[in-house]
């Protein structure tokens, strides 16, 4: 039976990234995925948040995304725009980019650090005890883990298998999508008229001046919505030809499907992110309308999270409890993603109570104030982990500031790259001594003249120093007192080495 540190079911976002961040920590991972390569059937997100751009920057791998994507203000919330612009951070908005993409050129990375993806194959079920995990393959394989990740998507058969809860909401609607092409051009765009909500759009398109302008060519993508939510089942063209005449008045001639598939607003949140040596993330932990298209993103930033903290575990640098921090934080920002969403659906509904506060909303999210806030909770720029009381910097993401080092002019970023933790002293050098973590922290002394200012926030007081972990979160801020500094060490990093 082959061995491996860890196991993941699943090479959609959230596993692809999972796998890049445990093999930059050195951990032995292999990814089992049920496709036979990385293409997707017709469409999914279409889009990358502020927050994520980030991340992928904190990586060094930003530049691939950016080139083959579209910069734009496409965040919003129900639909009303949220402008970032003005956001303090290196990537003040978001990008357009099919999942198809964004999935390939992430297998790209991963590829380059030489992590096996055993493609066509599925986890059927596993056995866990005391010390791993045995995986069972669909080809009758098995693969033996210390831990096994669920990756695998809404209908996870890791979570069902570990026997974690998924409470939630029932669906109040559906909507089908479909690649098509159509006899009679419909306007392009998305609306929302009395009759439901729709959309019509081409897999090509540019972002002119904040709107999408679609290529004269290529198959119709459509959404629409369906007037009672639908049972599951595979859609078929007179489903979709009934919906839009329902919603249209017309179905346009629709003709030649490539593609037909349906989603609901059902929203369900796995009750425990871990059980022993099975963990989940991504939509196997939480599922919910694509409004507000936050899905992925929370999903690939799970995986930023679970990443370093799983690493240090499987290398015996940190006890298993630090998993528990997994839960904590991304259960709850998966929380606010859900309620957020509900939201968002129910103030999309198109009859004339929810149109006037819709509009309520709209004027509201025109002020300054909520503005920043809901577009700081939209782009992910906003995330605050709980680590107790102190600076504001304390749990929140690390600026990438521009800093001068002894070696020239440095971005924050640039440092995170490796995905190891970092003491970042910007006071007068030589006050920190923190041999006993030197195997695993890296202190860097820089100086940095700037302001602080956390997006939605404002300005903060400069920090002496920072200990920031490698998903790019501040878990210490201090000053040559140490005060504090040795606890967070041990807390987030484990104990000194010779303890
Ligand atoms: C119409 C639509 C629009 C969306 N728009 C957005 C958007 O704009 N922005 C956004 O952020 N999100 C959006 N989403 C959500 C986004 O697509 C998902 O959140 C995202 O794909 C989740 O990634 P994941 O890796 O967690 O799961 P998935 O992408 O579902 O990947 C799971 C992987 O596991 C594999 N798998 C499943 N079972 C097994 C098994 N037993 N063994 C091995 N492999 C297995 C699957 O083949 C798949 O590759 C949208 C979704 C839909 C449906």
């Amino acid at each position: 039976m082959a061995e491996h540190a860890v196991v993941i079911a699943g090479a959609g976002p959230t596993g692809l990234m999972l796998a890049g961040e445990l093999a930059l920590a050195g951990v032995d991972v292999a990814v089992v995925e049920r496709r036979s390569d990385q293409n997707l059937a017709g469409w999914r997100a279409g889009g990358l948040q502020s927050r994520t751009i980030e991340m992928l920057d904190q990586r060094g791998i930003v530049d691939r995304f950016l080139a083959e994507g579209q910069v734009a203000q496409v965040g919003g919330f129900a639909w009303i725009k949220l402008d970032i612009s003005d956001f303090p951070t290196r990537h003040p908005y978001g990008l357009g980019l099919w999942q198809n993409q964004f999935e390939r050129i992430l297998a790209g990375w991963v590829g380059e650090l030489a992590i096996p993806i055993c493609r066509g194959r599925e986890v059927t079920g596993f056995v866990q005890d005391d010390t791993g995990v045995d995986v069972e393959l669909s080809d009758g394989k098995r693969l033996r883990a210390q831990y096994l990740i669920g990756c695998d998507g809404g209908r996870s058969l890791i979570r069902k298998a570990a026997g974690i809860e998924f409470p939630g909401w029932e669906p109040t609607t559906s909507s089908l999508i479909a690649e098509v092409e159509m006899a009679e051009k419909p306007q392009l765009g998305t609306h929302r008229t009395a009759l439901g909500i729709h959309a019509f759009g081409r897999r090509e398109y540019e972002i002119r001046e904040g709107n999408v302008v679609y290529k004269d060519v290529g198959p119709i993508r459509v959404m629409v919505s369906e007037q009672h939510p639908a049972p599951t089942g595979e859609p078929t063209l007179r489903d979709l030809s009934a919906a839009l005449v329902k919603v249209c008045g017309t179905d346009y001639g629709v003709h030649s499907p490539t593609f037909i598939s349906r989603f609901t607003d059902m929203a369900r949140q796995a009750a425990a992110y871990r059980n022993g040596r099975v963990l989940l993330a991504g939509d196997a932990a939480h599922v919910h309308s694509p409004v507000g298209g936050q899905g992925l993103n929370t999903g690939v930033q799970d995986a930023m999270n679970l990443g370093w903290k799983l690493a240090q575990v499987v290398k015996r640098i940190s006890p298993e409890s630090l998993l528990d921090s997994y839960h904590d934080e991304r259960h709850a920002v998966a929380a606010r993603v859900l309620s957020n969403t509900m939201a968002q659906v129910a103030l999309l509904r198109t009859d004339d109570r929810t149109e006037a506060l819709h509009d309520v909303v709209s004027e509201l999210l025109g002020m300054d104030e909520p503005r920043k806030r809901f577009a700081a909770r939209m782009s992910g720029l906003g995330i605050h982990y709980d680590l107790g009381e102190g600076h504001p910097l304390l749990g929140r993401r690390m600026p990438d500031l521009d800093l001068v080092t002894a070696n020239g002019p440095l971005r924050v970023f640039s440092l995170l790259h490796a995905a190891r933790p970092l003491l970042l002293e910007l006071g007068e050098p030589g006050g920190f001594d923190i041999t006993p973590w030197a195997d695993r922290v890296q202190l860097t002394y820089a100086a940095y003249a700037g302001p602080w200012e956390l997006p939605a926030f404002g300005l903060v007081s400069a920090p002496t120093a920072v200990l920031i972990r490698p998903d790019g979160y501040v878990a210490w801020v201090g000053d040559h007192s140490q005060r504090g500094l040795s606890d967070a060490l041990t807390r987030w990093f484990g104990p000194p080495a010779g303890v």
